[in-house]
């Protein structure tokens, strides 16, 4: 049932840019064919072709990320040190945007035990949708922190705020309010956390703008040990 309405639903979101590039496509054919083709109308023409080419590449790329499966690498990480990596990934998006990003990142994390890339799409995936919803010169900011339990996680922007009644719902599949949203972004950072023993919780700031509170369960002290002993025992 998952998969049939995931299917109805590409088949849905694939048909409308397809309609549109075929559409385009006969332009050009047509105007080439006349005496004096006008080569204005054809730059028109094949503008709409590549982007709606890109649209069907954005949502071909979310279907995959969602129909991936989910086999984790989980080795001990330092969260920081996921974030950061994203940080660099999108600081040439963020720096356009002239958003101001502040990273307040507590050096004395424990680790966690997680897929590296895997949370690395986490961030990736609450970094857009934080650009997404923040108007130029926005800010994001991410804070981290723990206790004896969790590594504690906050990801909060200056944007719109979710416009959602109920902040649950943004985490179901195919919810968008984006005009070119696919809405399984969101699903997949859930589904993620959750395979790692985390919980994700949205909500609204009071001073405005949306905020993401991840916490991710520390290891026992002696499974870390354990790890360290093989480690150890390779070399
Ligand atoms: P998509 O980006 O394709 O819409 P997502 O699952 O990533 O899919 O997001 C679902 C919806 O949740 C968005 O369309 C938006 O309405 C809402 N949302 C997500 N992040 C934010 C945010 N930082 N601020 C405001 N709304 C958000």
């Amino acid at each position: 049932t998952l998969f049939r309405s995931i299917a109805s639903h590409i088949a849905h979101e694939i048909r409308n840019p397809l309609v549109t590039m075929g559409g385009y496509a006969k332009r050009i054919l047509k105007n080439m064919k006349e005496n004096e083709p006008d080569p204005g109308k054809i730059i028109k023409s094949a503008d709409i072709i590549y982007t709606e080419s890109e649209r069907l590449e954005k949502i071909l790329a979310n279907v995959m990320d969602f129909t991936k499966p989910s086999t984790y690498i989980k080795d001990f990480n330092d969260i920081n040190h996921v974030i950061r990596d994203t940080y660099k990934l999108l600081k040439n998006v963020l720096f356009e945007r002239g958003i101001k990003v502040n990273l307040d990142l507590n050096d004395n994390l424990p680790s966690v035990k997680c897929d590296f890339n895997q949370m690395k799409q986490v961030f990736i995936n609450l970094f857009q949708n934080a650009i997404d919803a923040t108007p130029e010169k926005g800010r994001i900011e991410i804070v981290t922190d723990s206790d004896e339990t969790w590594v504690l996680i906050t990801i909060s922007d200056s944007g719109t705020g979710i416009i959602a009644e109920d902040p649950e719902v943004i985490f179901e599949n195919f919810f968008t309010t984006k005009a070119t949203g696919v809405g399984l972004g969101l699903a997949n950072v859930k589904k993620i956390i959750k395979d790692h023993g985390g919980i994700i919780k949205a909500g609204n700031r009071e001073e405005g703008g949306a905020e993401f509170r991840i916490k991710l369960p520390v290891p026992a002290a002696e499974q870390k040990s354990d790890y360290n002993e093989k480690i150890e025992g390779e070399g």
